[in-house]
């Protein structure tokens, strides 16, 4: 990237020293994947997005983006309780007041189940366990009924972002345009995205080939960003604008019967609201641990819920222990010297592969990061309440290798 026009990215670099993360004795620099237009469609907080977003200050005028944080898994079950085809959505339980979210069951084929938790990563009570929930949410009797007799099969979560179409920044800088999650695509009331990620991946495409065809490079493709805002992807988001911000100012029914009628109103081109703010980023709408109370989750019980570590291995994550940590904090003394006391140090909470852990107490507290369980969910990077956690791309390409997710 140049001061001027992003030109590409340098892609798989090797041989990092795990200590100092400089250049080792094997080190190999990473390959350079040149363009005429560069696109970033990395998923949810994307890494390269991020930074383009700032450099550029594409966020400028627009809403925090937000997000939720999904947890599933895989079951097979009894044969004679599958039912291929049928989808299940539940909204609420177990989070009460503490936050927003919900599940989904979707029986798949083969006597598979996937069931899915989400929970939106606003909630303010620091002693919230996203991952908790989810495993509590398999113990409502229908869940359970539904689960006794199978074995879970893999696990996994990702960040999903929620801010829709006021959070949206603008998708172009010179050489560059943002795709799919990287602007933030998922029509939250649908919980869809795929749909406009594959149509923007289509207008970036079709811009990207007249602007070629005219003889340009690395300047804006403003015709795919119009094509965004003005087409279908737009026309989608827009009118479910106020359904999240409903959802974390009103709660759950009032939000459903206002956020109700404000989609009906929108399809005949009328709003109940204008277009609602989000107001603060995740990480802000996090609240002090003292004044919250503590929730008490009951133990996993190895047959319908499990501890976080049992079920990473169903992730089948692997990362090279012999690299240095690609979840960077920018100030270490952070998580012990301001996240502990003020909010009881969330990341031991929020990280749905346990990667976070504090030792010991008082003066002897240390803070440790077991990367190698690392999912790649980038909830640390989005929900950290001093944003001192910076989530890069690790080498080799580890990870989680989902099947079928
Ligand atoms: S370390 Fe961060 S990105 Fe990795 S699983 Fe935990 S919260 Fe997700």
């Amino acid at each position: 990237m140049t001061a001027t026009a992003w030109r590409g990215v340098v892609a798989g670099e090797f041989g990092l020293d795990p200590a100092t993360g400089e250049p080792g004795p094997s080190y190999e620099p990473g390959m350079e994947l040149r363009g005429k237009y560069v696109f970033l469609s990395e998923g949810v907080r994307g890494s390269l997005a991020k930074e383009v977003i700032a450099k550029y200050d594409l966020s400028k005028g627009k809403e925090p983006q937000k997000f939720g944080l999904g947890m599933k898994e895989i079951w097979e079950i009894d044969p004679a309780k599958h039912r291929e085809g049928t989808v299940t959505h539940t909204m609420g339980w177990p989070l009460g007041k503490n936050a927003g979210g919900g599940s989904f069951i979707y029986h798949l084929e083969n006597n598979q189940v996937y069931i899915g938790f989400v929970v939106h990563l606003n909630y303010r009570n620091p002693h919230l366990y996203p991952y908790m929930e989810f495993q509590r949410f398999k113990h409502h009797p229908m869940v359970a009924e539904l689960l006794e007799g199978g074995k879970r099969v893999a696990y996994g979560a990702r960040a999903i972002s929620e801010g829709g179409w006021q959070s949206m920044p603008k998708m172009v800088a010179p050489g560059v345009a943002l795709l799919g999650c990287s602007v933030g695509m998922v029509n939250v009331p649908r919980i869809k995205g795929n749909h406009n990620a594959m149509l923007s991946g289509k207008a970036a495409a079709e811009a990207a080939h007249a602007a070629i065809v005219a003889g340009r490079q690395g300047d804006e493709l403003a015709d795919y960003e119009a094509e965004v805002r003005g087409g279908a992807i737009g026309k989608d988001l827009k009118k479910v604008r106020n359904v999240k911000p409903l959802w974390s100012k009103l709660g759950l029914v009032a939000s459903l019967m206002g956020g109700g009628m404000d989609m009906w109103l929108n399809t005949i081109g009328l709003t109940a609201f204008g277009t609602l703010r989000h107001g603060k980023t995740d990480a802000a709408a996090t609240g002090k641990a003292a004044d919250f109370r503590k929730i008490d989750y009951p133990r996993p019980d190895g047959k319908l819920s499990f501890d976080r570590l049992t079920n990473v291995a169903f992730s089948f994550t692997n990362h090279d222990e012999n690299q240095p940590a690609h979840l960077k904090l920018k100030d270490p003394t952070i998580p012990i010297a301001v996240n502990l006391p003020q909010y009881d140090e969330p990341a031991q909470r929020y990280c749905p592969a346990g990667v976070y852990e504090v030792l010991g107490e008082g003066a002897d507290a240390t803070f440790r990061i077991n990367f190698q369980n690392c999912v790649h969910c980038k909830t640390c990077d989005i929900k950290d309440p001093s944003q001192n956690i910076n989530w890069t791309t690790p080498m080799g390409g580890g990870g989680p290798n989902y099947p079928n997710m």
